[in-house]
């Protein structure tokens, strides 16, 4: 065995292949917005910006530094979804031509200076209360109301279609939108939008997670990032004996435990839980004891023939990414942004 280390192995072919499952729900006019925040959900903005360039339709980002540094690689529309808020900020915008939004009453004086120059998302809050201007205060933007830009607001709860809340941030919106004359394009819908309300898809969808294969209502999409490590020792237990920090658990049969190069400082979660799903030469096994800084400790008694060197998957397109963070309440997107700089890189089908 060369030195161990831990993986991440990014397919873009299978990145692709979700964004046209994807496509295929959502309503065939509107365009596609890959959303590329935070590194690409870890999946490295500069190279997934490359591979997705003739596959998408514009990108979403939230810092001013990803968006600029988008532009330098695509001529594609770009929009920071969360706003500037300096003059500095504005100048690189209209210099890079990157499209901004337009959240709050606070954003309007620095706003209104530039509003023939830049394309405006205005976001309304319809329920999440999270970002976005009150309906009333739409009378107060009038000058951004047009028809090159853009009236979205965020769901809160499209993974759960049968939520109240999608139905009355639906029609909050379409209220808006008539209040507006119908002239701003519309953006509503995320990825489990996407695909649990498919006619809300409007001019423009805004697909994150979904891409990345992260999205468990829709389990066809595959997990597009392989996070693994290499076997590096084994221990043969007896009955009865307890198993790394705080010797959470203890054995009920004979046990032969793998220990992986891999820890939580790697990006494999802490928390995670005896009986998390590992793959093993196509083989599941499980986590037993808890999760080391560098180490963890796999269950391997029943399928004893592995080695040192061999390789552990902790998620994959063979291991869905979905199960692995439910079972310890997490979420993909949590797991996927958090993979450390330590780990080694290879991205395939760019
Ligand atoms: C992150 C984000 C998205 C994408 O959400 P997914 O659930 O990853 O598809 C869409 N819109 C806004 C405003 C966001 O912040």
């Amino acid at each position: 065995m060369i030195q161990p280390n831990s993986e991440l192995i990014i397919d873009y072919e299978l990145v692709r292949n979700n964004i046209q499952l994807i496509r295929k729900k959502i309503s065939p006019s509107s365009k596609f917005m890959a959303i590329v925040k935070s590194n690409a959900y870890g999946h490295d903005l500069n190279t997934t910006a490359k591979a997705l360039n003739e596959s998408v339709d514009g990108f979403g980002v939230v810092r001013l530094e990803e968006a600029i540094h988008l532009r330098e690689q695509s001529d594609l529309p770009i929009l920071m979804m969360q706003g500037v808020y300096s003059t500095e900020a504005y100048d690189e915008l209209k210099k890079n031509e990157i499209w901004t939004t337009l959240h709050s009453l606070a954003q309007i004086p620095l706003a209104h200076q530039y509003v023939d120059d830049l394309v405006f998302w205005i976001k309304i809050n319809t329920g999440m209360n999270r970002l976005g201007l009150q309906f009333s205060e739409l009378d107060k933007c009038k000058s951004f109301i047009k028809k090159s830009n853009v009236l979205m607001t965020h769901l809160a709860c499209a993974d759960n279609p049968d939520d109240e809340l999608n139905q009355i941030q639906f029609s909050k919106f379409d209220e808006a939108w008539k209040h507006t004359g119908q002239s701003l394009l519309r953006s509503v819908v995320n990825s489990a939008g996407s695909i649990n309300f498919p006619e809300q898809s409007h001019d423009w969808s805004r697909v994150g997670i979904g891409m990345y294969g992260g999205l468990s209502d829709m389990p066809e999409l595959k997990t597009a990032m392989t996070f693994r490590s290499q076997i590096i020792g084994f221990q043969d237990l007896k009955i009865g004996e307890r198993i790394g920090y705080g010797g959470r658990i203890k054995t009920s049969r004979e046990t032969k435990l793998a220990i992986v190069y891999c820890g939580y400082a790697d990006g494999f979660p802490q928390p995670a839980m005896d009986g998390t799903n590992v793959r093993i030469n196509n083989h599941i096994a499980t986590v037993m004891g808890r999760v080391s800084m560098d180490l963890i400790s796999i269950d391997v008694t029943d399928n004893p023939n592995c080695a040192i060197g061999d390789w552990c998957e902790f998620w994959s397109p063979d291991l869905p990414i979905n199960p692995i963070a439910q079972k310890n309440n997490l979420i993909s997107y949590e797991l996927m942004t958090k993979i450390s700089p330590r780990v080694q890189r290879h991205y395939i089908n760019v």
